[in-house]
């Protein structure tokens, strides 16, 4: 698709961020450019318009920004899956684990019923930890994974591989 690759053009690589050796892929540069921007949504939409999809749970922080505009588009709820103590209702949390260290995802119980069929979005994958946590809260309320949606993959980090054989559908792949 030629929309992808001013998508990847539009994609900053920031060396030596958060920490040294990290070479930090910044989407922010992406949101600056209106066309790159509705283009990546179109993507995404096209390819989940009329799959039944009926929730799409963003992670944060940068799940929140191409979560609602799919979800908007496809005429399903948004779910925020937020890092912990900063949902205030009834939560279920689920811990997973970082190269160095440990982070948690918190999610509402209420907001997703029983077999309804769920698309897991964010900006990157590299482990795959992230994916497989929020994963994990939605089965444990009875949604179905159709499949989880990413701008990025760092495919040197094998996140694809973690994920239990749960489909995953990413625009660029970045090395
Ligand atoms: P994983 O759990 O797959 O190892 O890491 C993915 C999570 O870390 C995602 O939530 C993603 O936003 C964040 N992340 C890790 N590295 C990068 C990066 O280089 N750029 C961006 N934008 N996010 C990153």
């Amino acid at each position: 698709d030629p929309r992808l690759h001013a998508i990847k053009n539009r994609i900053r690589v920031v060396p030596d961020f958060p920490k040294p050796g990290i070479m930090f892929q910044d989407i922010t540069t992406l949101l600056l450019d209106p066309k790159a921007f509705k283009d990546t949504i179109d993507l995404f939409v096209e390819r989940y318009k009329g799959k039944n999809i009926s929730i799409v749970a963003g992670i944060e922080a940068r799940g929140f920004i191409f979560g609602p505009p799919i979800a908007l588009a496809i005429g399903a709820k948004f779910v925020p899956l937020r890092k912990p103590k900063k949902l205030p209702g009834k939560v279920i949390s689920q811990e997973y684990i970082l190269e160095y260290g440990r982070d948690c995802l918190e999610m509402h119980v209420g907001g997703v019923e029983h077999g309804e069929r769920a698309l897991v979005v964010d900006d990157l994958v590299a482990t795959g930890g992230t994916l497989c946590a929020a994963m994990d809260l939605l089965e444990r309320v009875g949604a179905e994974i159709v499949e989880c949606a990413c701008v990025i993959e760092l495919p040197e980090l094998k996140g694809r591989e973690r994920l239990n054989g749960k489909p995953l559908f990413v625009l660029v792949e970045c090395f």
